[in-house]
């Protein structure tokens, strides 16, 4: 069995303007002085990729929040997997709930974006989750597996795929689930992972996402099962976002 080593990452969405550069130095100074036991990603959004990597703040790698199915084509407006990769983006989110809900985008469609995202040699962040009607209709285990399943790709590997379980009631509302909740969850997605993977899915990191902050982040991160966070809007400013990294001070 191989435990990952954790991952912080945070999911800038469609914030951040040039003025938001100085909370990645701030946040590279940080670790630099006080260290990170914990790896950590930043996803800004598209126009500050380029920007950010060329900074070369070395403690703090940046990704991206989605990419196109496709490698090239006629999609206005769209980025490819490969242009993000050719920044410098080791990581790419795929199928966030808000891209489910505001372009309606199906397992499949999120299949397809992950496996662009591995064809190009990086690592999906494939998230689920289930909303709040799915909760209270005790279907949770159901639409978690249903989308685990149908969205991790044919010819995914363990070492290029990782799932962010993001209950969708929890994103951006101060709402959490339990820890028991979330274990829950976690150990059903362990155990897809392990069918899929066989013993390499014991490698494969399992992030938890939804209202994750500084003050909750020790608790959420100690879940068995958990080996990680993707953070929103605690991840915008580079003290709070130190503030849920440093929780795998006191995790170890
Ligand atoms: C997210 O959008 O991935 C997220 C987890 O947001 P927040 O941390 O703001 O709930």
């Amino acid at each position: 069995m191989t435990t990952p080593k954790a991952l912080v990452a945070g999911n800038w969405k469609m914030n951040g303007l040039k003025a938001a550069i100085g909370e990645i130095t701030r946040l590279n100074d940080l670790i630099s002085t006080s260290g990170a036991n914990c790896d950590v990603l930043i996803c800004p959004p598209f126009t500050l990729i380029s920007t950010l990597v060329g900074m070369g703040a070395k403690n703090v790698p940046i990704g991206a929040q989605d990419c196109h199915m496709n490698v090239s084509g006629a999609h206005t407006g769209d980025i490819s997997a490969q242009m993000v990769a050719e920044l410098g983006c080791g990581h790419i989110i795929v199928g966030h709930s808000e891209r489910r809900a505001d372009h309606g985008e199906s397992n499949d469609t999120v299949k397809a974006k992950a496996a662009a995202a591995q064809a190009a040699g990086t690592n999906a962040i494939i998230c689920v989750g289930e909303t709040i009607d799915e909760r209270e209709a005790g279907s949770t285990i159901d639409v978690v597996r249903a989308q685990v399943k149908g969205s991790i790709p044919d010819d995914a590997r363990a070492d290029n795929t990782t799932i962010a379980y993001e209950p969708v009631w929890a994103i951006g509302t101060g709402k959490v689930p339990t820890a028991a909740d979330v274990e829950e969850v976690h150990r059903e997605v362990r155990a897809l992972l392990m069918d899929r993977f066989g013993e390499a899915g014991s490698g494969v990191r399992i992030l938890y996402g939804g209202s994750v902050k500084a003050s909750n982040a020790e608790e959420l991160m100690s879940v068995p099962n958990v080996n990680g966070a993707l953070v929103g809007g605690a991840s915008l400013k580079a003290d709070d976002f130190y503030g849920i990294i440093s929780a795998y001070d006191k995790i170890g």
